[in-house]
């Protein structure tokens, strides 16, 4: 259920609507819009009689929102929800580069990496300190040595960063130096982190899991969002199929279906999909030309020295090719071009 307040209601009409929701037993969301501001109730199991509300002063309409997916869709929050990360816009007409190595592996590579990425245009920074391996005899990144070194590579460069939390004992001490925290596909599932990743506060980038339908994607969102948390990025990152020439199918008909649904920002991650690093480039053109806010890459100076997904790393050259041709996609799609260096 959605209630939309008038363009000129009262503070206290607000707070009165708010109140009888909760004495309802269920849970008002606000939400700002640009001209008014709705409240969207979630927690109800049965359908709410709109005739408790819809008296209330201060309100002009009771909407019934009957998709299963309720704070992450437009019916809730027609207009898009632009994230500001550190300085850097999401969700708006810039589009936003993240990249970064898979894993935080030194000091050494982490704040040259940063550094030569913020040179070629990358606007975010991404490494995992805490790596999901598919081998539990394969590196599993950094731990809280990682973090210093990430907060070391913010420090050297303003990039924000994007870093993954695999549990819920890690959200804090992820969260004190991730910008975003990531939560990775084979955690899409995992609802004890999205509650914690709910009540942590900081943005976070959702991936979809590898075998998650539509729905159950947007409903991992809203796992996020129930929890008062709406800073939420949606990362389309490839799914399973039977085709067996690269690590994931790029489902990229899901972004403009996701960007119709739903308000939130949405980011296409080509480097994992891919599995190969020479697809990338071509798929993370095709993201943008289909509605993406942004890509997440993996680059690396040297990729095949790389501890973890170094066949689907950039070199940094590559990345630099990357940059140019989004320069001319960018304008082409009508979003903010991407600054000449
Ligand atoms: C990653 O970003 O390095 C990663 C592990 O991604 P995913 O969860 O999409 O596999
Ligand atoms: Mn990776």
């Amino acid at each position: 259920m959605l209630i939309v307040m008038k363009a000129d209601a009262a503070q206290e009409d607000i707070n009165r609507v708010c109140d009888l929701v909760r004495d309802m037993g269920l849970t008002p969301h606000a939400m700002p819009g640009p001209s008014r501001l709705a409240i969207g109730i979630t927690g109800n199991t049965e359908p709410i009689d709109p005739d408790r509300l819809s008296i209330l002063p201060g309100v002009i309409e009771v909407i019934r929102v009957t998709r299963p997916y309720k704070l992450t869709s437009r019916d809730m929050k027609p207009d898009n929800t632009v994230l500001t990360i550190a300085g850097v816009e999401l969700g708006g007409r810039d589009i936003v580069v993240i990249a970064g190595p898979c894993a935080v592996e030194s000091r050494e590579q982490m704040v040259e990496t940063a550094q030569r990425l913020k040179e070629l245009g990358a606007h975010m920074l991404r490494g995992g300190a805490f790596k999901p391996r598919t081998s539990p005899y394969a590196f599993q990144g950094l731990g809280r040595k990682g973090l210093e070194i990430l907060a070391e590579a913010r420090a050297a460069t303003g990039l924000p960063i994007v870093t993954e939390a695999l549990s819920t004992d890690e959200i804090d001490l992820v969260a004190e130096v991730a910008d975003v925290i990531q939560i990775g596909a084979r955690n899409m599932q995992n609802y004890a982190l999205l509650k914690r990743a709910g009540q942590c506060g900081k943005p976070v980038l959702l991936k979809r899991g590898m075998a998650a339908t539509f729905e159950e994607f947007l409903l991992a969102a809203e796992y996020i969002m129930s929890e008062g948390n709406h800073k939420v990025i949606l990362c389309e990152r490839g799914i399973r199929t039977f085709s067996d020439y690269s690590r994931f199918t790029l489902d990229l008909s899901v972004v403009p279906e996701l960007k119709r649904i739903s308000h939130l920002p949405v980011v296409v991650d080509p480097s994992h999909a891919a599995g190969r690093r020479d697809i990338v480039i071509p798929l993370a053109r095709a993201a943008i030309a289909a509605g993406a806010d942004g890509l997440m890459v993996e680059a690396h100076p040297d990729p095949n020295q790389a501890l973890s997904d170094g066949p689907q790393t950039l070199s940094l050259e590559m990345f630099d090719e990357l940059m140019e041709e989004l320069r001319m996609i960018v304008p082409a799609v009508k979003r903010n071009s991407l600054p000449t260096l």
